[in-house]
């Protein structure tokens, strides 16, 4: 039966990514237990890229990159000083006003996000290993969901970039004529999260570069191997300099890009508490914000669900990169003449997931991807345990060959009520806490009383009903009937705390253009 999630879990990113359905054979990657060095992350690991020049970081501060499998080191980065941040914003801000990015043709600019997709293609084993050993994540979801999800975001903008079209409005007038045209917003300030480094990175440097801007990204501190190698790999396949610059370092080194004046706009996935405090920081300039924070996703299971179909999916959602992702459903609203075998057979299934570390090919689910982050978790599903909910599965961590890495068991919790904490806050961890209901619209009130609103999944056989309660939900996605939900083409973004504005899709190109309106007198 595990494998069987597997193969749902693994079948959801293919039919997500339906141009690549033919899995990349992970079995290529090179010698899979030899541990990260410097040259996994090609000789600018440690480094940033300002201007289109590897440069070495001034301060001698630096962090440690880890593997989450075993701590192991794998390198080490640069902390990011002001004047290396203004560095990179004023050649970020010289590429926008001058020189070739700005006289580039449409058609040259789709050309170039056509060429960094097939350069991660190219170097898809390396790019997965890398994210496997750096973030935690088992080689098959690094390789079709990180690796080719990034590939195909870049080919799906650069499908936009001859297409952004303006518009002619009708005025009332005789004496002229309006057209508009979105223009770049200017330098992006980019600052992504440490759960799926390389994609979101994808997420963001595809629609913003498509749409003509430069950009300053910093990736977390705690996974920024892939980023560095991607930039590498966009420097080599010939995005001009000043266009794409790269720094690392940690929290600060992102608050100081949100205040920084050059930056026009701040893109950001993370946590809730830091996008309050981007909000603020970015009131000096008025720069425009998208926010993609976090998520409470529920799962309501209607009395009309099919076991057999729907159980495998929860699991496989529930351990999709052991539970660290923002639409993780981590909340489950079953119906009460469902509950007891729902319970069972879910017990039975996250049970047998085979927990281990990203690069070992029978690890169905790898670790979290540090011990600062392990120990929240934990803490969460203590806190739930001492106020009366009952572990049927997991609930603790694991030791013996697991100790040396911040590894979580899969974990089911039941007897949980509204008011805890591990029903109402982000877990970011494998955890099912669940609870039951009697009625659609007491369900309905209950899901949508949070203060969350990203993403949700209904489960019914009855179609009316699941439309119903798609449309009653609140939340940025719902899905019925199945736990996919991205693709390049479908906007992802929250309702509430779960953030401002949408990344993917046509709205994706709002997000990084300004309307610009121009009048021409016909007297
Ligand atoms: P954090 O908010 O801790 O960090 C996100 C990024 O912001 C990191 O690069 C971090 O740097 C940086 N940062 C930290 N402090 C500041 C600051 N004051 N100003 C500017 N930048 C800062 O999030 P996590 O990395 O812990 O990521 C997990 C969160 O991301 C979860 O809440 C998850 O739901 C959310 N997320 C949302 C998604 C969505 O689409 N809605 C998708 C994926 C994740 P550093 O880490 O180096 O300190």
């Amino acid at each position: 039966m595990a494998l069987f999630v597997l193969d749902i879990y693994l079948d959801c990113w293919k039919a997500r990514f339906r141009i690549y359905s033919e899995e990349r054979d992970v079995d290529t990657l090179q010698d899979p237990n030899k541990s990260a060095g410097r040259n996994d992350a090609g000789p600018r690991l440690g480094r940033f890229l300002i201007d289109g020049n590897w440069i070495e970081p001034s301060s001698g501060s630096v962090h440690l990159c880890t593997n989450p499998a075993n701590g192991e080191v794998l390198g080490t980065l640069g902390e990011a000083s002001t004047a290396e941040l203004n560095a990179a914003v004023t050649a970020a801000r010289r590429a926008l006003d001058s020189g070739p990015w700005r006289n580039m043709l449409p058609n040259e600019r789709a050309r170039l996000l056509w060429r960094v997709a097939d350069a991660i293609e190219t170097n898809a084993s390396e790019l997965a290993r890398l994210e496997s050993l750096d973030q935690g994540q088992p080689l098959s979801l690094a390789m079709n969901m990180s690796v080719l999800g990034a590939a195909e975001h870049f080919r799906y903008f650069a499908g936009w970039c001859t297409k952004l079209d303006g518009r002619v409005p009708s005025v009332s007038r005789h004496d002229a004529m309006l057209y508009t045209r979105r223009v770049p917003v200017g330098v992006c300030g980019l600052i992504t999260p440490w759960n799926f480094p390389l994609l979101i990175a994808a997420w963001k440097l595809a629609p913003a570069l498509a749409t003509g801007n430069t950009v300053v990204l910093k990736p977390a501190e705690q996974t920024s191997l892939t980023t560095l190698r991607l930039a590498e790999l966009m420097h080599d396949v010939g995005i001009p300099r000043g266009v794409l610059n790269v720094i690392t370092g940690a929290g600060p080194t992102g608050q100081a890009m949100t205040e920084h004046p050059g930056i026009d706009k701040i893109s950001f996935t993370g946590s809730t508490a830091v996008g309050r405090s981007i909000v603020r920081a970015s009131a000096g300039n008025f720069k425009r914000l998208s926010l993609e924070l976090g998520g409470k996703a529920a799962s309501v299971i209607c009395p009309d669900a099919d076991l057999n179909k729907i159980v495998p999916k929860n699991i496989a959602n529930v351990i999709n990169n052991a539970g660290q992702v923002c639409g993780a459903l981590s909340r489950f609203y079953v119906h009460q003449s469902l509950h007891d075998e729902f319970v069972e057979r879910a017990a039975a299934e996250l049970s047998s997931v085979r927990v281990g570390a990203g690069l070992n090919k029978t690890s169905q689910m790898g670790p979290l991807n540090s011990v600062e982050h392990l120990e929240r978790v934990d803490h969460m599903v203590k806190a739930a345990i001492a106020e009366g909910a009952t572990p049927i599965v997991g609930g603790s961590r694991l030791d013996g060959i697991y100790a040396s890495g911040s590894f979580y068991p899969p974990t089911m919790l039941e007897g949980v009520t509204e008011d805890m904490s591990v029903a109402r806050e982000e877990i970011f961890g494998p955890v099912m806490p669940i609870m039951t209901y009697n009625d659609e619209e007491e369900v309905i009130s209950r899901v949508n009383n949070s203060d969350y609103g990203l993403s949700a999944s209904v489960w019914t056989e009855n179609l009316a009903r699941g439309h119903r309660l798609a449309s009653h939900i609140s939340a940025g996605a719902v899905r019925v009937n199945t736990v996919s939900g991205l693709d390049p083409a479908a906007p992802w973004g929250g309702m509430r705390a779960s953030g401002w504005g949408r990344e993917m899709g046509e709205e994706a190109l709002e997000a990084y253009t300004e309307v610009k309106a121009t009048w021409i007198g016909l007297e």
